[in-house]
C-alpha cells in the first residue's frame, strides 16, 4: 500500500513544509476548496503544503501536469489530468466520484510538482501562478454533503454515555454485533470557523411536572472523524468489506455539538434528533487514505467479544483494518482569549479506539440497499479512549456535569459557555513515516438568539 509519495526522505522546494510539527508535510496533500479571503475570487480546489495552499483551478489552467511530469508513456497522466479537471471546482464532488486511482494519480503528479528536484523554471511557474499562503485563505465545505450519518464506533464512549443515560444497563447487547448509527442532518454541517448559536430546545429538568422551553444548559462537544464517500454504490447494491474502502475519499474531523439536556429528554425511543441537528462542525482539509497508509494498524477483537458476522470481516480488515490518528481536544474561554491565554488541552485520544472500521460501516450501512453518494460524510462517533482522560465529550470527561475541569487560569468548565470556542485536532507521527496533520476544527458558542421559541 506504500509507494513513492510516502518516502520519508521525501522533501518539498516549499520549505515550510518541513517545518517541525508541520500538519502538511509533501507526504501529505490534502484537499480542501477555498478562495482568498475578503474577495469575489471564485471557490475552487486546493491542496495543503507546508503553509501554502496550491491552487488546483491555476496549475489547471496552466496545464502543469503533461508529461514533463509524469513519464509520457505512463497513463497516470491522463488519469492525473483527468482528476485535476474534477477537483479544481467550487465543490470536491466530482474529483471524490473518481476513485481511488484518479485521486492516486494526482496525489503523485502533485508529488512530483512540488518535491525537491523538480527544475528552477517549474518551481517559480508554479510559485507565481498557484501558491496561495493559507494565512489569506478561507474555506468552505469541500463537498455538497448530500446526506450525513453519525455512528458510535467507539465502546469506550457508548459504554461511558450508556451508562449516564441507563446506569443498569450501559452497553446494550445490539453494540458488539452491529455498527449502531444514526441519519443526521446534512444542512447544519459547517466548516471550521463558523460560530454557531447555542440551540433552544425542550428541557425536563429532574423533578419537574412538565417540560419547559429554553436554551441547552448542557452543550457538550462530540471529537469526531468524518470520512467523505467517493464513488457511491447503486440502490439495491451493497458494498462488500473488500471493496469498502475504495468508496472513502478521506477524511477529516468532526465536532458533533450536542446539547445533552435537550437529548435527555427527547433521545428516547427513536433517538438524536433536535440535541444534534443545530450545528455540525468539520475540519476544512480532507486527508486521503493514501496518505494515512503509513498509519494502518491490524484490527482486533477481545477473544471473549463476539466476532464479526462474516459480512464485517476480512483478512484485509484484520491484517491493517483501523488507523492511528493521534485526536486532541482544546478550549479557550472568553477570559482566556483577553488575557491571551493559549487554548487548553482538555483531552486526548486516537483513532485506533474505534470498535468498528471504516470499511464496516460503509459495508453495514449498504448491506440493506441503502446507496451512498459522492460527498456523503460519515461521523465515527465520539472517540473516546479507555483512559478518563481520553474522553471525547464533556459529559464523560466531568462524570456527567458533577466533576468540573479546571482550566488553567482558575476557571471550571462542566459544559460549554457563551464566548467559549473549542478546537479539535489531529495528526499521525510514527518513528519511520512523516508526521501528517489534519489542520484544525474551530467552533465556537454563541449566546441563545433573543427571538426566543414559543412553546
Ligand atoms: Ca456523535
Amino acid at each position: 500500500m506504500l509507494n513513492e509519495t510516502h518516502d520519508p526522505s521525501l522533501r518539498s522546494w516549499v520549505k515550510s513544509a518541513q517545518a517541525a510539527g508541520s500538519d502538511f508535510p509533501i507526504q501529505n496533500l490534502p484537499f480542501a476548496v477555498f478562495c482568498r479571503a475578503g474577495t469575489t475570487e471564485a471557490w475552487r480546489g486546493g491542496v495543503a503544503i507546508g503553509d501554502q495552499i496550491v491552487d488546483l483551478a491555476a496549475l489547471r489552467n496552466a496545464d502543469v501536469i503533461n508529461a514533463d511530469v509524469i513519464k509520457a508513456e505512463d497513463p497516470a497522466t491522463e488519469l492525473a489530468r483527468t482528476a485535476l479537471q474534477a477537483a479544481a471546482r467550487d465543490q470536491l464532488n466530482d474529483f471524490m466520484a473518481l476513485g481511488p486511482a484518479h485521486w492516486s494519480a494526482l496525489r503523485h503528479a502533485l508529488s512530483h510538482l512540488l518535491r525537491v528536484g523538480t527544475t528552477a523554471d517549474e518551481q517559480a511557474r508554479i510559485r507565481s501562478l498557484a501558491l496561495v499562503p493559507q494565512s489569506q485563505a478561507e474555506y468552505r465545505l469541500p463537498a455538497r454533503i448530500g446526506d450525513y450519518t453519525d455512528f458510535y464506533t467507539s465502546v469506550h464512549h457508548a459504554t461511558n454515555i450508556g451508562r449516564l443515560f441507563r446506569p443498569d444497563n450501559p452497553l446494550l447487547p445490539n453494540y458488539k454485533w452491529v455498527p449502531i448509527g444514526y441519519h443526521g442532518r446534512a444542512s447544519s454541517i459547517v466548516i471550521s470557523g463558523t460560530p454557531f448559536t447555542r440551540p433552544q430546545g425542550q428541557l425536563m429538568p429532574p423533578g419537574a411536572p412538565q417540560p419547559m422551553v429554553g436554551p441547552s444548559k448542557r452543550l457538550d462537544i462530540e471529537l469526531e472523524l468524518g470520512a467523505f464517500i467517493g464513488p457511491g454504490n447503486a440502490l439495491g447494491r451493497p458494498i462488500n468489506i473488500d471493496q469498502a474502502e475504495d468508496h472513502v475519499f478521506g477524511l477529516c474531523l468532526l465536532n458533533d455539538w450536542s446539547a445533552r439536556d435537550i437529548q435527555g429528554w427527547e433521545y428516547q425511543p427513536l433517538g438524536p434528533f433536535l440535541a444534534k441537528n443545530f450545528a455540525t462542525t468539520i475540519s476544512p482539509w480532507v486527508v486521503t487514505l493514501e496518505a494515512l497508509a503509513p498509519y494502518r494498524l491490524p484490527f482486533t477483537r477481545p477473544a471473549d467479544d463476539p466476532q464479526p458476522l462474516p459480512y464485517l470481516d476480512s483478512a484485509a480488515q484484520r491484517a491493517n483494518g483501523l488507523l492511528n490518528i493521534e485526536l486532541a481536544v482544546e478550549l479557550q474561554t472568553p477570559r482566556m482569549r483577553e488575557a491571551g491565554i493559549p487554548p487548553a488541552l482538555i483531552a486526548q485520544s486516537n483513532y485506533r479506539h474505534a470498535y468498528w472500521t471504516l470499511a464496516q460501516m460503509v459495508t453495514h450501512h449498504t448491506m440493506g440497499g441503502c446507496n451512498l453518494q459522492p460527498g456523503d460524510l460519515l461521523g465515527s462517533g465520539t472517540m473516546s479512549g479507555p483512559e478518563p482522560h481520553q474522553a471525547g465529550a464533556l459529559i464523560e470527561l466531568t462524570a456527567g456535569g458533577k466533576q468540573p475541569l479546571k482550566l488553567p487560569n482558575g476557571e471550571q468548565r462542566t459544559f460549554l459557555e457563551d464566548g467559549d470556542s473549542v478546537t479539535l485536532r489531529g495528526w499521525c507521527d510514527r518513528p519511520g513515516a512523516v508526521r501528517v496533520g489534519f489542520g484544525r476544527c474551530e467552533g465556537l458558542v454563541l449566546p441563545a438568539g433573543t427571538t426566543a421559541v414559543q412553546p
